[in-house]
């Protein structure tokens, strides 16, 4: 995932997932001496939850001495993720979830973030139980593009997009969480309040219940996934890359989605 002299930006939450793998790339990292570390970090705009998350990320930057780049989706957008769930509750007509807006503009954020210190590469905190929830939730979707697209180490198709690893993609949420608890590392562990009404909540308490039955069955769906993408061949392939005629950020149509999306809710 990674070559010796990257700069990678460890998009860190304040989250147990992006914390710990923000304390494990710290420790390798002081033995690579031509590689460097930078958090970024995406204020979304959710009242009495970000804040408290913003806070630790901070305190942990600060503790291993890595410097942090936040990005607000006011700043980058004018508007909250806040004031985004009420208008579109407003315009019913779209019918996407919080997680489906937020996702969106998130994306779009990290990669400005990630652009502006200069990265190679952004690392996320993504577990194995995160990418197999999201295979199955573009399954359940019928959506075999971003299936196809969705993986551990993400493409380079335009050079204004930085490409994303996900280091813990193998490594079990119960692990993640166990290591942070054994190396005593401050995270923040109440739910985002947008967060029950995603899919991939039921997904999850079915996985769950599924690797409680039949061990390994996250490691199974996870490695069925690896061998499938290639066999799907040029499905989802990101062709044709151009820029938004809008904001001129990469798309893969006239305008990009977050465009889009802010035209029809402001
Ligand atoms: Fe955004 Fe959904 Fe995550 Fe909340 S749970 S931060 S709305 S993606």
């Amino acid at each position: 995932m990674f070559n010796f002299n990257d700069k990678i930006a460890v998009a860190v939450s304040g989250g147990k997932d992006s914390l710990s793998l923000l304390h494990i790339l710290a420790k390798m990292e002081r033995q690579r001496p031509k590689a460097s570390l930078v958090a970024v970090t995406v204020d979304e705009g959710i009242k009495g939850y970000r804040d408290e998350a913003l806070k630790l990320a901070t305190e942990n930057c600060e503790e291993l001495k890595i410097p942090q780049y936040v990005v607000s989706f006011k700043e980058l957008y004018g508007i909250t993720l806040d004031e985004v769930i009420a208008q579109s509750r407003l315009k019913p007509k779209w019918e996407l979830t919080s997680c489906a807006y937020c996702g969106v503009l998130r994306r779009r954020a990290l990669n400005v973030a990630a652009r502006a210190v200069g990265a190679d590469k952004i690392a996320t905190g993504h577990t194995l139980d995160d990418e197999v929830q999201t295979a199955l939730m573009n399954i359940f979707r019928g959506d075999i593009s971003r299936l196809v697209k969705e993986k551990p180490v993400t493409e380079k198709v335009h050079q204004r997009l930085v490409q994303k690893v996900k280091p813990f993609c193998e490594i079990p949420e119960k692990e993640s969480a166990l290591y942070a608890y054994v190396k005593k590392i401050s995270f923040q562990d109440t739910p985002c309040p947008y967060a029950s009404e995603a899919l991939r909540n039921d997904i999850r308490s079915m996985l769950n219940q599924m690797e409680n039955r039949h061990a390994g069955t996250k490691f199974t769906v996870a490695k069925a996934m690896e061998r499938i993408r290639p066999a799907l061949g040029g499905i989802g392939k990101r062709e044709g890359f151009r820029e938004c005629g809008e904001c001129g950020e990469p798309a893969s149509a006239e305008f990009c989605k977050v465009c889009e999306m802010l035209r029809y809710l402001t």
